[in-house]
């Protein structure tokens, strides 16, 4: 098929979800747009709700209103002429890195495009902020689309995104053979960190205070969970690892404590990335510095992805390398967005997905 000429039928209007302030949502019609020469046109199959808009639509979060989903997939429905995406033709499922990367500047240009220093962009007054992916049809930069492999369904893809983030992650700080890994926080982060781990030959601990959470770990396949509720998770983690201490630590939850404890219970070269933001931000923590020096312990963080993290993320659950059907939680239709972040608070919760909406569709 020649891109630039080929379409799906679509219909002239469209349904968009827009968060409007904490537990308030609008449903709004909006023509559907056609896609510029560089831009394809996709037509949303799924769209799960991630910490970000669960914290907007809470209120914790503000920044309204919020044109949030930025975990999606669905269907090239239009391609722009001038998009030169490897092998991608309309009818094609992919999936959407919804986050802007401008391509021009420096972070951009220096192996950094997941710091874009203008990933915020230009507010538009009037105009609702963000990725967009409640709706069912949405717009995208050819080079922010990637086209996901047949074995995935679409509520698969539409987690490419987050595992992504953690594909970034643990390249910047890798499991190496033999290691004693920790992940503290059993949410959606802090399991996709253990299936990726778990490829390689390592012994993994998962820290949790959620009993459902701790139990979904064991299933999924850690070794060992420490309740840090009940536990000492400092001399846990040395009595498990025969008292060297954690070769990588992964903090996947935004808690100062568990970042100073992380560190604190490194092994020697051990590094420990703190994954989650923090709230509120400007929080500080307190270590002491010469565990740097004398145990040359590391220390970092990890934001978001690049696009080699995204591709890669793509083509493994494409090929259904990593399996993320466990992490599925629930699907709602569009049209009950709002009692799907409802579910997506529960802490037995992991992802939960809208999918498009017969009664939407219907109205076209
Ligand atoms: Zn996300
Ligand atoms: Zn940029």
């Amino acid at each position: 098929m020649t891109p630039g000429t080929a379409t799906l039928e679509r219909p002239a209007e469209m349904t968009r979800a827009v968060i409007t302030g904490p537990k308030e949502l609008v449903f709004e019609r909006l023509p559907v747009p056609e896609p510029g020469p560089s831009q394809v046109l996709v037509r949303m199959l799924a769209s799960a709700l991630c910490t970000w808009e669960q914290r907007t639509f809470v209120g914790i979060e503000k920044g309204y209103p919020l044109a949030g989903g930025h975990e999606y997939s669905g269907v090239a429905a239009a391609i722009g002429p001038s998009v030169q995406v490897s092998g991608l033709a309309v009818g094609d499922l992919v999936t959407v890195s919804g986050l802007p990367r401008c391509g021009q500047c420096y972070s951009c240009r220096h192996r950094a495009d997941n710091l874009c220093d203008n990933a915020r962009g230009p507010r538009v007054p009037g105009q609702p902020f963000g990725p967009g992916g409640f709706s069912e049809y949405v717009r995208a930069e050819g080079h922010q689309v990637f086209k996901v492999g047949p074995l995935a369904t679409p509520e698969e893809a539409a987690l490419s995104e987050p595992l992504a983030c953690v594909l970034h992650d643990m390249k910047r700080h890798p499991v190496r053979a033999n290691d004693v890994v920790v992940i503290v926080g059993a949410g959606i982060m802090g399991l996709l960190h253990l299936a990726v781990a778990r490829r390689t030959p390592s012994f993994i601990i998962v820290s949790e205070p959620e009993r459902v959470r701790r139990e979904k770990a064991l299933e999924l396949g850690a070794h060992a969970v420490i309740d840090p509720a009940t536990e000492d998770y400092v001399a846990r983690v040395n009595e498990l690892s025969g008292g060297r201490g954690a070769n990588v630590t992964y903090v996947a939850i935004g808690v100062t404590g568990a970042i100073e404890k992380a560190v604190a219970a490194a092994a020697k070269r051990g590094v420990v990335s703190a994954y989650a933001s923090v709230h509120p931000r400007g929080s500080t923590i307190s270590v002491d510095p010469n565990i740097f020096h004398n145990r040359e312990v590391t220390l970092g963080g990890s934001y978001s992805q690049e696009r080699d993290d995204f591709i890669a993320s793509a083509e493994l659950i494409g090929r259904r390398e990593i399996d993320l059907r466990p992490l599925i939680s629930r699907t709602f239709p569009l049209s009950r967005l709002s009692d799907a972040f409802e579910e997506a608070l529960r802490k037995d919760a992991y992802r939960v997905l809208v999918l498009p909406d017969a009664e939407f569709a219907a109205k076209a």
